[in-house]
């Protein structure tokens, strides 16, 4: 069976990499990226690059889009030059980008309109698992279009998880990112006070990183923050993004998140301070300083 065209919207850390993969596989690709530098690779790779969204979009079978919030997706998807503008009935959209699960309500009956129809498949994961097809899905939506999704899915990805109806990936992933960033927060909070008490960093940190509170991402941000290395993995301004959203999601279902509000005033000061665009590791930053 010939393998489906696929478009791809959204070429920066983590969709550079995923549409690396499906090019890789043999899977026929047309890539948009707003800033077209960041399709130069994957044009030499032989991906066929579009002017827009909408051109990207034409006569693809399944859409794919990884941009950075609910602006830049309204951005790719709606609009006179966005994909939904060039989508063929029948087609399928794969909306990956972290993202509140309002917008997915909106572009999924946008989507209807067209008689196209919405994944909503967020990603856990980061620049490596982009990069070596190791990345999780967490998809929203219905079983016969992720059972048509799933082969381009499977190259870019050692798990699928079908989480429940439209809406319910974005929903998971907010909730795990909300985990991550209060103990990326709490974690950097208690480095602060180890280094500025005169404890031993050494040996505290490891006593921290393999006792109960030693979680996976908390063993990250040690090795991170202690080495001071912020190479962008993934975005302080996007976590900041997140948390947002998932107070926000919180709120809707009568959920008070408050450690969602605490840790997003810390971000915010980070963001103040010109961090956002350094991994969000360097949340430590801010109260190095202080
Ligand atoms: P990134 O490197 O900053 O890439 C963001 C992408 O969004 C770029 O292609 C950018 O285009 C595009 N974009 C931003 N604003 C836009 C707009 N108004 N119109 C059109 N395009 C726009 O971020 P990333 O790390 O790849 O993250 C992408 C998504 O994946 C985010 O939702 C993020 O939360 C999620 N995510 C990230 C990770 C991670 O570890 N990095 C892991 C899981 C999920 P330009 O190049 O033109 O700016």
């Amino acid at each position: 069976m010939s393998k489906p065209n696929i478009t791809f919207l959204g070429l920066g850390i983590m969709g550079g990499g995923m549409a690396n993969r499906l090019l890789g596989a043999g899977f026929p690709l047309t890539v948009y990226n707003r800033n077209p530098d960041k399709a130069k690779p994957l044009a030499a790779a032989g991906a066929k690059v579009a002017a827009s969204a909408r051109e990207a979009a034409t006569g693809a079978d399944i859409i794919m889009s990884m941009v950075a919030d609910d602006g830049a997706a309204r951005a790719v998807w709606l609009g006179d030059n966005g994909a939904l503008a060039g989508a063929k009935p029948g087609a399928i959209l794969i909306e990956c980008s972290t993202i509140s699960p309002d917008w997915i309500k909106e572009l999924g009956a946008a989507a209807k309109k067209k008689t196209c129809e919405l994944l909503d498949a967020p990603v856990t994961g980061t620049k490596p698992h982009a990069a070596s097809g190791e990345l999780t899905f967490l998809v929203g939506g219905s079983a016969a279009a992720l059972e048509k999704a799933r082969p381009a899915l499977a190259v870019m990805s050692k798990a699928i998880l079908h989480v429940g109806p439209a809406g319910s990936g974005a929903l998971v992933k907010l909730l795990n990112n909300f985990l991550c960033a209060v103990q990326a927060v709490s974690f950097a909070e208690a480095l602060a006070l180890i280094e500025k008490s005169g404890l031993d960093r050494a040996q505290t940190v490891e006593i921290l990183t393999q006792g109960t509170p030693g979680s996976p991402l908390v063993k990250t941000m040690a090795a991170r923050m202690t080495t001071r290395d912020y190479e962008p993995k993934f975005l302080m301004r996007l976590m900041a993004k997140d948390i947002g959203y998932a107070g926000e999601a919180g709120k809707q279902h009568g959920v008070d998140f408050k450690t969602a509000a605490c840790a997003l005033e810390v971000f915010k000061i980070a963001l103040a301070q010109n961090l956002g665009d350094k991994d969000f590791s360097a949340i430590i930053e801010p109260l190095r300083k202080q």
